[in-house]
């Protein structure tokens, strides 16, 4: 055991502050952890790994960005290794980030654009935990974005490749070699967002900690991350220093997530298949949006007689668009579970972008009212701003109008007079009338509610 490299794991973070507080270092040998510690930023991280190297170059280092873009973007900008993308993330990648423009995306108000493809094929071919993956490279904001780490990190490669290690798979893997590692593929499905499941999880798997580190390790996800990829890096170290560089054009450009054998998808990944597979991420996503809409609303009762549980509204408002206008996006049923958490509640737009990301952040900023405004004002604004909306944004105008109505017309709050209730009606359709020419169906089941509610009216 003599000659087992040191293993160094490194839960990297391309945020602008707080780096020293977020990057952690692991380091493990013969698969043992022995140092456990944050406090220093990307530059003193680059620093720290050169002199590693000077001390003793049986080095294997772990990271967690992605080494490379997808190798259609590297072909458009005639690139012809990743070496050369990271001489030219050294120049520009800050201008990248300041700007957002497509490939990139994720910042406030840059929604996903239409790309050959968001995945390298690495990404794609990760098995997905607790239906959980790697998210698109290209995404530089919002709940879990890797984009801006890799882009800040690849400068990083360049420097630490000059200075003689090696990167696989563009080189082999042979110390002092650094690979690029997805955390979540090695710890596997812990609620890592949730202190006492981290502490439970580390007692649990890896009891041989100290006591100290164990702490250490269960005091954030990025510790954990960090502390959970050294030791298995440093338990597989004999099979990962012997790996050759990649032969596979597209592996040479994209690079290639290191886990251990049996954790990719099985079988060649078609990228097709992927984009159908990443639909099915999309009922974990909503199942997270219905708990926190719920736990959110948790005090709130609907206004009408029976005062049912608020929560019910949301979950309306979702079916509507699910089963009458067939919306299938994700996005948009997700922003319509959290649709009114911010106006209703104390949750903060930026906390739905932490946890829900950017575009379902921007579908509940649109339908959301600026409560320092007089109610009147509010309303007026609505019918004023309806136009402009979103597609997302008025399909949910529409659907929530329509829960309104059959919520007035079968459960109306009890002190409501029929003027009232006309008044609302009037200005619903009035709000409906700037949202339509996107879902017919949706629309035509907003006409029949509003005359169902009307009679409703009528006839008392
Ligand atoms: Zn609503």
């Amino acid at each position: 055991m003599e000659d087992a490299p040191r293993v160094l794991a490194i839960d990297w973070s391309g945020a602008k502050s707080g780096a020293r507080r977020k990057i952690w270092l692991a380091e493990a040998r013969n698969g043992q952890l022995v140092r456990l510690e944050n406090g220093r930023n990307r530059g003193e991280i680059a620093e720290h790994l050169l002199g590693e190297l000077e001390l003793d170059p049986r080095l294997l280092v772990g990271l967690d960005f992605a080494f490379s873009l997808p190798a259609w973007y590297l072909r458009a900008r005639d690139l012809t290794t990743a070496t050369e993308l990271w001489q030219l993330a050294e120049r520009e990648a800050e201008a990248w980030l300041e700007d957002c423009e497509p490939p990139f995306w994720g910042r406030p108000g840059r929604v996903k654009p239409e790309l050959p493809s968001q995945f390298r094929r690495t990404d794609a071919s990760v098995r997905p935990v607790g239906g959980i993956r790697p998210k698109s490279p290209f995404q530089i904001g919002g709940a879990g974005a890797v984009g801006t780490g890799s882009l800040r990190g690849m400068p990083m490669l360049q420097r630490l490749s000059e200075a003689g290690y090696r990167v696989w798979p563009f080189d082999r893997a042979e110390p002092p070699a650094l690979v690029e590692i997805y955390p979540r593929l090695l710890t596997d499905a812990v609620v890592k967002s949730n202190p006492k499941a981290r502490a439970e999880y580390i007692a649990a798997r890896f009891p041989e900690l100290s006591v100290r580190h164990r702490s250490l390790a269960a005091s954030s996800d990025d510790a954990l991350d960090a502390a959970v990829s050294a030791v298995v890096l440093s338990r597989e170290a004999a099979g990962v220093t012997t790996l050759e560089a990649a032969t596979d054009p597209v592996e040479l450009l994209e690079g290639r997530i290191w886990c251990p054998d049996g954790r990719y998808a099985t079988g060649s990944v078609e990228l097709d298949g992927f984009e159908a597979e990443e639909e099915a991420g999309a009922l974990p996503d909503l199942l997270a949006a219905l708990q926190f809409a719920a736990e959110r609303h948790r005090d709130q009762r609907r206004k009408g007689r029976e005062a049912s549980p608020y929560i019910n509204h949301p979950i309306a408002v979702a079916r509507l668009l699910a089963e009458v206008g067939g919306v299938s996006d994700p996005v948009l049923l997700q922003a319509a579970i959290l649709h009114d958490t911010v106006e209703d509640t104390e949750t903060t737009l930026d906390e739905l972008e932490a946890r829900f990301g950017p575009e379902v952040w921007r579908v509940v900023e649109e339908v959301t009212d600026d409560k320092s405004l007089p109610k009147l004002e509010r309303k007026r604004l609505q019918i004023e701003h309806a136009p402009q909306r979103s597609n997302r944004a008025k399909q949910l105008k529409v659907a929530d109008k329509s829960s309104n109505l059959l919520d007035i017309a079968h459960r109306p709050p009890k002190n409501w007079t029929p003027e009232r209730k006309q008044d609302y009606f009037d200005w619903a359709e009035r709000v409906v009338e700037g949202c339509r020419g996107v879902n017919p169906a949706l629309e035509a089941r907003f006409d029949e509610v509003l005359r169902e509610a009307r009679e409703s009216v009528a006839d008392n």
